[in-house]
C-alpha cells in the first residue's frame, strides 16, 4: 500500500559497544529475554523482534549497546580506521557514529570530533561518556573552519562526514511528510541549500593533507544531497587521487544511475531496510592496500 511506510513491522537493531561487551556475550545476555540473533552483514549489530522495548534494559543504561540502526551502523564500518589511526568525525553530534569509531579502533589512536551546535554537543558528551571511550577530542566549532595544514590535523588518515541533511530518510520525516503542509518549493530551496554546505564540506574533507579514507553518508533519499553532491566533489577528489570505492559490495541497493562509477555508492531503501541511508566511500589511490577493490 502507498502507506507502507507507516509499516513498524521492521525488526530492531542494536549494536554492541565492543568497547564494553563483545558481542557473543550481548547475544547470550539478551537471549535470555528476547529473541535475538547476529546481523548477516555486520558483526557487531544485533537484530530482535520488531517493537522490541529495551529502553530501560541494563545493558542499554550501562552503554554496553547502543540502539542504532543496520544503515547507520554501516558508515564506521565504511570508513573502516584501523586501530591506532588519528581519524576525525566533522559532523559528529550525538556522536553515534563518533563512538562506534572508537569501538572499531579498540582504544588505539584518536578521534577528533567536531560539531558547530554547542547544546548538542552535551549529547555528544553524553554519547562518549556512555561509551567508555577515552581516545576522543571534541573540537566545537565549525568544521568547515578547521584549517587542514595546522600540524593537528597532519597524521588525520580518515574523516567521517555525516553532516546535516534534509533527513527524509527517516521514518520521522516521513511521516512529516503525509501533512498537506509540507510543500515541494520550499523542500527544493531547503535542499539546495543543504547540498552546497555538504558539497563544501565534502571538498574540504578531501582535502586533509593525510587522509586516505572520507565516508560521506546522509539519511536523506534525494539525490541533490546524495549522488549530485558525490558527482560534484569528483573533479577535485581526482586531483587529490580518491576514487570510489563500493562499501558492502555484497549490498545490493546501489546509488542512482546518474554518472559513471555511481554504482560504488550505497543507498538503503526506506520501504526495505526501515531507513533511507546513502553512502559513498573515498579512498586514495595507493594508499591502502587491502581496499575493498
Ligand atoms: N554523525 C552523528 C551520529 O551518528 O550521531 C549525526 C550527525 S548529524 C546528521 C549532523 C551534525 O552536524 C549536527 O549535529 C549538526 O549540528 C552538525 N553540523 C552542522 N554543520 C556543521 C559544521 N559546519 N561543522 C561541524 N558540525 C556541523
Amino acid at each position: 500500500s502507498s502507506n507502507q511506510f507507516l509499516d513498524t513491522s521492521l525488526p530492531r537493531y542494536v549494536r554492541v559497544n565492543t568497547l564494553k561487551l563483545d558481542t557473543e556475550s550481548a547475544l547470550l545476555e539478551l537471549g535470555k529475554q528476547y529473541k535475538v540473533q547476529k546481523d548477516s552483514l555486520l558483526p557487531d549489530l544485533l537484530v530482535l523482534p520488531p517493537h522490541t522495548d529495551l529502553h530501560n534494559h541494563p545493558l542499554l543504561v550501562n552503554g554496553s549497546i547502543f540502539m542504532q540502526g543496520k544503515a547507520s551502523s554501516m558508515v564506521a564500518h565504511a570508513l573502516g580506521p584501523k586501530p591506532g589511526w588519528k581519524v576525525l568525525d566533522a559532523c559528529a553530534a550525538p556522536g553515534n557514529k563518533t563512538v562506534h569509531l572508537a569501538a572499531l579502533m579498540k582504544r588505539r589512536g584518536k578521534i577528533i570530533a567536531s560539531e558547530l551546535d554547542k547544546r548538542r554537543i552535551t549529547r555528544l558528551k553524553e554519547t562518549i561518556r556512555l561509551s567508555g571511550a577515552s581516545n576522543i577530542k571534541i573540537l566545537c566549532g565549525d568544521f568547515l573552519k578547521l584549517r587542514p595544514e595546522d600540524p593537528s590535523y597532519a597524521k588525520v588518515r580518515a574523516i567521517l562526514l555525516d553532516p546535516s541533511c534534509s533527513g527524509s530518510g527517516t521514518a520521522s520525516s516521513r511521516l512529516d511528510h503525509l501533512l498537506p503542509s509540507k510543500t515541494a518549493d520550499s523542500d527544493t530551496e531547503r535542499l539546495d541549500k543543504l547540498a552546497a554546505f555538504q558539497s563544501k564540506a565534502l571538498k574540504h574533507a578531501l582535502s586533509f593533507p593525510a587522509v586516505e579514507r572520507v565516508v560521506y553518508s546522509t539519511c536523506s533519499t534525494h539525490h541533490i544531497e546524495n549522488e549530485d553532491v558525490v558527482q560534484s566533489v569528483l573533479p577535485l577528489a581526482t586531483t587529490y587521487g580518491f576514487q570510489l570505492v563500493s562499501p558492502f559490495p555484497q549490498w545490493h541497493r546501489r546509488g542512482l544511475p546518474v554518472f559513471e562509477g555511481s554504482q560504488h555508492l550505497l543507498r538503503t531503501d526506506p520501504d526495505v531496510d526501515g531507513e533511507g541511508f546513502f553512502i559513498a566511500l573515498f579512498v586514495k589511490k595507493h594508499a591502502d592496500d587491502d581496499s575493498e577493490n
